[in-house]
C-alpha cells in the first residue's frame, strides 16, 4: 500500500549509481530493488520533502527561500503559546505565505484556550477553526497547555480528554483535517538536569524551570499526561492525531512502537527529538532503524524550525539548512556525525529510500493533503 511517488522514479537510478557504500553486490548476488538501498549526501537537494512541524511567524520569507532552495515543502504550525506573536498575527504571516507559494506553504490554525467552559466558548473555536479551514488551514494545533497550564472554573488543570473539548475534537474530525497535539514533554522534563540524556533538554528546562515537572511534583504526572492523551485518541476514532514531538514518547521508540500500533489513526512527527533517537541509536542502531521501517507508513519528518520576526534572515536560513542536511545525513545515509547534544558520534541508519521518501514526503501529503487516501 505505499503511495505513488512516480516524482522519484528518475531518481532512483542516479542515486543507486552513487552509493557506493552498502550496495556493492557482487555480480553474483541479485542486486536490492532500488527501493531498499539508501540515498547519499548529494540526493538531499533534489529528493522531494516535506518538514511537517515548522513556525514561520513573520512574512520575512527566508524559510519559504531556504526551503525552496533545499526542496522542502512546509507546514507552519500556529501555536498558543506566549513567547510567539499573537495567534492573529501568526495567522496573517501563513496566509501570507501560502498566497505566495501556495504549493510549498500549508500551515495549521491554532485557537485560544481563553473563556474555557464559558457558554459559547466551543462554538466560537468550532467557528474560528471553520474559518481557518475555509482559508486554506490544513490542520489544527493543540498545544501543552492543555494539561499543564490551563485552568477551569474550579481551578482544576483541563486535560486534553476534558469533555470540553470533545465538541472541538469532533468539529475537526467532520472538518477532515488534521489535530497536531503536543501534549506533555519529553520524558526528561520529569527527571531532576543531571539526569536528563540530551543536553538539548538540559538548556531548555533550565532556562522554562516553569515547565520542568521535576520542579512541580504537584503537577501531573508523565503517565498521568500520556494517559489522558491516549483516552481522548481512543474517544475519537476517525480523527487524524499527529502527535508532535514523537507524541512525547520519544524516549522509547518500543513504546511509541506501541502507541502507534493501538491508534492507527495517528501518526507522529519527529520535531526537536531528533538527538532523543540518536541517543538510542548510538546504543542499539538496529533496535531503532527497525522502528523506522516498521512504522514507515505512520512517522512524518520535521524540526520545529521557528523563524521569529526578529531572526536575521540570512542567519536563519544557514540554521535551516544546517538542520536539514545533519538530519539527512542520520536518517538517509550510512554517514556518521558528531552530535554535541548527546556528546557521540552517531552513524547514519541508512533507511531504505523508499522508507525515505514516505517519511519525508508522503506521509505528510497523506495526513494534511489527503493525496493518496481513497474515498
Ligand atoms: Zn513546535
Amino acid at each position: 500500500m505505499r503511495a505513488r511517488f512516480p516524482v522519484c522514479l528518475p531518481l532512483l537510478l542516479v542515486a543507486l549509481a552513487a552509493c557506493g557504500e552498502s550496495a556493492a553486490p557482487s555480480s553474483a548476488v541479485r542486486p536490492a530493488p532500488a527501493d531498499d538501498l539508501p540515498y547519499a549526501i548529494k540526493d538531499f537537494a533534489r529528493v522531494p520533502k516535506f518538514d511537517a512541524h515548522v513556525h514561520a511567524n513573520t512574512v520575512q520569507p527566508a524559510l519559504l527561500e531556504q526551503a525552496q532552495a533545499d526542496g522542502f515543502e512546509l507546514l507552519s504550525i500556529n501555536v498558543d503559546y506566549p513567547d510567539f506573536p499573537t495567534i492573529m498575527e501568526q495567522r496573517a504571516a501563513a496566509l501570507a505565505l501560502a498566497q505566495a507559494e501556495p504549493s510549498r506553504f500549508h500551515w495549521a490554525t491554532t485557537f485560544s484556550m481563553q473563556g474555557f467552559g464559558s457558554p459559547g466558548w466551543a462554538a466560537a473555536v468550532e467557528e474560528d477553526i471553520g474559518g481557518a479551514v475555509a482559508q486554506g488551514a490544513v490542520a489544527v494545533k493543540i498545544w501543552k497547555n492543555v494539561g499543564m497550564i490551563e485552568k477551569d472554573a474550579a481551578g482544576a488543570l483541563i486535560m486534553l480528554d476534558h469533555p470540553a473539548l470533545a465538541p472541538v475534537a469532533e468539529r475537526i474530525r467532520a472538518l477532515d483535517v488534521a489535530l497536531v497535539g503536543h501534549q506533555g514533554e519529553p520524558h526528561n522534563c520529569w527527571l531532576p538536569l543531571e539526569q536528563m540524556t540530551t543536553e538539548n533538554d538540559r538548556e531548555y528546562f533550565r532556562n522554562h524551570p516553569q515547565y520542568h515537572m521535576y520542579l512541580h511534583p504537584e503537577q501531573p504526572s508523565y503517565e498521568d499526561q500520556m494517559a489522558a492523551r491516549d483516552r481522548f485518541v481512543a474517544a475519537h476514532p476517525g480523527l487524524r492525531f499527529v502527535g508532535a514531538h514523537m507524541a512525547s514518547l520519544e524516549y522509547d521508540v518500543d513504546r511509541l512502537g506501541a502507541f502507534l500500533d493501538r491508534f492507527p489513526d495517528a501518526t507522529v512527527d519527529l520535531a526537536a527529538r531528533m538527538s532523543q533517537v540518536q541517543y538510542q541509536s548510538v546504543r542499539d542502531r538496529e533496535r531503532v532503524r527497525d522502528f523506522f521501517i516498521r512504522h514507515q507508513d505512520r512517522i512524518l519528518y520535521g524540526t520545529d524550525l521557528t523563524q521569529d520576526p526578529a531572526s536575521d534572515p540570512a542567519e536563519f536560513k544557514a540554521s535551516a539548512h544546517a538542520v536539514w542536511t545533519s538530519d539527512w545525513r542520520y536518517l538517509a545515509t550510512g554517514e556518521s556525525q558528531r552530535v554535541d547534544m548527546i556528546d557521540a558520534d552517531v552513524p547514519g541508519l541508512a533507511l531504505p529510500r523508499g522508507v525515505i521518501d514516505k517519511i519525508y514526503h508522503a506521509n505528510a501529503r497523506r495526513v494534511f493533503l489527503r493525496e493518496g487516501r481513497g474515498g
